[in-house]
């Protein structure tokens, strides 16, 4: 008998809220290569839920995670998930019609937004210049995600289930012999399991290489925020989420100073990733074009790897072409909002079961999340 039904490979949000749904129900190991669960992108977003966001199968995934945010179970936490941000998309005179179509897109998903006047944007969040901009659009429902919470969460859920959860154990080499998978961690341990679910980040296709499985076409794409401090006599503390219309940038507040992207999506190896200088002047460049915020010093500077395929869709299933194999990939830029709907879905495909009813109801068939939509 294997050691394990279930070898996780990388314990970011996707491999953690995995892990916590299987635990209990299986054997489960959650190997991360580092020596901090969450060092690579899950330790760096910008902890943003906002059911605006992305395609049709991430807004499905985003929308069935909410009451999971609003009532985990529990001991899950000590602290609320989810804290009420609003995302105010602003807009100068000739982008006006940009916020008519985000506002149609919203209202065809029953998401609650305002129309906002040029002044009542300022009102919102004092620092744009009058007379550039020329509206607003204001999505109320978004919120703040603690992430941190969220991620421990789950790793206490998924160790207090019984699972073996351990940092510096990276999987180095996969094979596949009499229906188990022999895992070798670098070092000499090796360990055996039925099967093996990747969720390895900007390493999802390098892991599958491992296993001798074709890539999905994962790109890591490499994205900057940083910090400002907050301009003399401000307090960031209640704007909501400033997202450029046309999502050239956007700032929000962040423990008391400013974040801001520049929305920056540069192909990159998997890596341990960092801002360039250049990317974040340019950014400033665009941001004070907007807002008055002079910028001293930039008080912090980061990058992280958001890895999308082709179509923008996560991949979340068994490999057709490989017994035993199982991809949780390609979360983009929403794999911390999505993460609770997307463990289940997980968790529930894994054991042979079908889609979790209320992530099917949200529309989400399992063919759009398959890895073998790549295998045609
Ligand atoms: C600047 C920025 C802003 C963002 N903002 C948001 C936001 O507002 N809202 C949102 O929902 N999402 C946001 N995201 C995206 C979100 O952070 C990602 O979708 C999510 O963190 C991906 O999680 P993951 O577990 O797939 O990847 P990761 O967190 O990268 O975890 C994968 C892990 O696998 C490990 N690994 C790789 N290979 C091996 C191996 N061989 N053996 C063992 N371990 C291995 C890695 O070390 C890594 O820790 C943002 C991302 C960035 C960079």
């Amino acid at each position: 008998m294997a050691d394990y039904d279930f070898l996780i490979i990388g314990s970011g949000i996707a491999g953690a809220s995995a892990a916590a749904n299987l635990a209990g129900r299986a054997r489960v190991a959650l190997f991360e290569r580092e020596s901090a669960h969450g060092y690579h992108t899950t330790g760096r977003s910008a902890a943003l839920w906002s059911a605006l966001y992305g395609n049709d199968p991430i807004r499905a995934l985003t929308v069935a995670s909410r009451a999971f945010y609003d009532a985990p179970p529990p001991g899950f936490t000590d602290h609320a998930l989810l804290r009420p941000r609003g995302c105010l998309y602003f807009a100068g005179p000739r982008q006006l019609g940009r916020l008519d179509e985000i506002a149609a897109g919203a209202a065809d998903l029953g998401i609650a937004t305002r129309r906002l006047t040029a002044a009542e944007s300022i009102a919102l969040c004092p620092v744009l210049i009058p007379g550039r901009v020329a509206g607003g659009l204001h999505e109320l429902d978004a919120m703040d995600i603690d992430v941190n919470a969220l991620h421990q969460g789950y790793l206490r859920m998924c160790r207090a289930a019984g699972g073996d959860v351990r940092t510096d154990a990276e999987i180095v080499s996969l094979t596949r012999d009499g229906g188990v998978w022999r895992a070798a961690l670098k070092g000499r341990e090796v360990v055996t399991a039925s099967v093996v679910i990747n969720a390895a980040g900007a390493w999802a296709d390098v892991v599958a290489g491992l296993a001798g499985v074709a890539p999905v076409g994962l790109t890591p794409l490499r994205r900057t925020a940083f910090l400002l401090d907050e301009p003399d006599g401000v307090v960031a503390r209640d704007w909501p989420a400033m997202i450029e219309a046309d999502e050239d940038f956007y700032f929000k507040p962040e423990s008391g100073r400013i974040l801001v992207s520049p929305c920056d999506e540069t192909p990159s190896e998997p890596c341990d990733a960092w801002p360039e200088d250049i990317t974040i002047a340019e950014c400033v460049e665009r941001l004070q074009a907007w807002a008055d915020i002079p910028v001293r010093r930039i008080v912090r500077a980061w990058a992280g790897l958001r890895s999308f395929v082709a179509d923008r869709t996560p991949v979340i299933g068994f490999e057709p072409a490989a017994a035993g194999f199982f991809w949780l990939a390609g979360q983009g830029g929403y794999g911390v909002q999505t993460a609770p709907a997307a463990g289940r879905t997980a968790a529930a495909l894994a054991l042979g079961e079908p889609l979790p009813d209320d992530v099917r109801a949200r529309g989400l068939r399992p063919e759009q999340i398959s890895p073998a939509r790549f295998r045609a």
